[in-house]
């Protein structure tokens, strides 16, 4: 208070007349009345302003730590699958490119949004990701760390989202098998963009009842039945065969493709007409979903992909992947059991599938998404 009635007085002495005066008058003030030169008075209020604004930004910093970020490896890996599928994905089926790549990345303790139309109101806003092309939101996390699967997992949108865990958490477990398995994924948000393909799959009337789309994965089918054991069993040796020696000549490799035609036909008529189709409809989604993954490894041996993502300690070369993909489809189908596997089989059955109709209808895929959802009938 005292300083300020005598900046007061101060005001009185500079109206006098003359600027010289007032400007003596002045430092005489400050000498008489006030321990510091005016200099040093504004060298404290320019160390007062600073003080306050340091302050403020740390303030704003602290705030911006609070929110939760994504981690660079996440952020590397995200990245690295947008970008392989944008480079390759139309090669391997028309127009993948155009639909949605909606991921939910589940973390320890938040959940990250990106490359959603439309959040639900829960998302908080981290701003826009130049690497990722996406703005990013975040929420506290809903699901398991270790999740996966793709579906309308955001409230109040039918805008079908990937729910993943960080590759440590998940079965994929290194970069390079996540960004895999993260077009496996897509691919599936392909098939649901499909536009009828949720009446599709309704008409198969196959949900009893369940209105969560869990009859897709615990649907009733006869795993124990011994009959559909063996057929099982048989199919999938003959499908191997008719497969995997490419060296075989033309006419034996016809002949071992009949041979497998013959026992799948068998597999069929031993099944009820809904047990047929509920097996059908997971060779044609998952079986193909299983056989895209590989084909992305394949395609993705001669992509180069960022600096970034080559610099991870755990980062493979896809074709590496790709040729232990291959291996590891011909190994479970001549081995799993359907007793002991049950729904599990349809993955490397129904990507072996995928690559025999390469051999024998190579136009196949021009069809894939009219024929839901039966493989049979793209067999010529
Ligand atoms: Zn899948």
């Amino acid at each position: 208070m005292a300083f300020v009635s005598r900046l007061n007085s101060l005001g009185k002495v500079s109206s006098v007349k003359s600027p010289q005066i007032s400007q003596r008058a002045l430092t005489r003030f400050c000498h008489q009345y006030y321990p510091f030169s005016l200099r040093k008075i504004s060298r404290r209020l320019v160390a007062l302003v600073f003080v306050v604004l340091s302050l403020i930004f740390s303030l704003e910093s602290a705030r911006a730590q609070d929110r939760p970020q994504l981690s660079a490896i996440d952020r590397t890996r995200l990245a690295e699958a947008f970008r392989l599928g944008a480079r390759i994905g139309d090669q391997i089926w028309p127009d993948w490119s155009k639909a949605p790549f909606a991921v939910l990345l589940v973390t320890a303790e938040h959940e990250f949004l990106i490359r959603h139309p439309k959040p639900s109101a829960d998302f908080n806003s981290l701003g826009y990701d130049p690497s990722l092309k996406s703005d990013v939101y975040y929420r506290k996390r809903h699901f398991l760390t270790h999740f996966l699967a793709t579906f309308p997992a955001i409230s109040g949108s039918m805008i079908s989202t990937i729910v993943v865990g960080q590759a440590e958490n998940t079965t994929a477990r290194t970069s390079t098998r996540w960004v895999i398995t993260l077009l496996h994924e897509h691919f599936h948000q392909l098939q649901d963009s499909q536009p009828s393909y949720y009446t599709d799959a309704n008409a198969l009337n196959l949900s009893r009842g369940d209105q969560t789309g869990m009859w897709m994965l615990n649907y009733a089918f006869p795993y124990e039945r011994t009959d559909v054991q063996q057929q099982f069993s048989a199919m999938s040796q003959l499908l191997a065969a008719a497969v995997q020696p490419r060296s075989l000549p033309r006419a034996e490799r016809a002949k071992r493709a009949r041979a497998y035609l013959e026992a799948r036909r068998k597999f069929q008529q031993l099944l009820p007409s809904d047990d047929y189709k509920y097996f059908s409809f997971q060779f044609w989604k998952e079986g193909i979903a299983r056989y895209t993954e590989y084909q992305v490894a394949r395609l993705a041996a001669k992509y180069r992909p960022t600096k970034e993502f080559r610099a991870l300690k755990d980062c493979r070369s896809f074709a590496e992947v790709g040729k232990s993909m291959y291996e590891e489809i011909f190994r479970e189908l001549l081995t799993q059991k359907l007793g002991e596997s049950k729904r599990e089989v349809v993955y490397a059955f129904g990507a072996a599938e995928g690559l025999l109709l390469d051999e024998i209808n190579p136009r196949w895929r021009s069809r894939y998404f009219e024929e839901k959802f039966d493989l049979w009938k793209l067999f010529p």
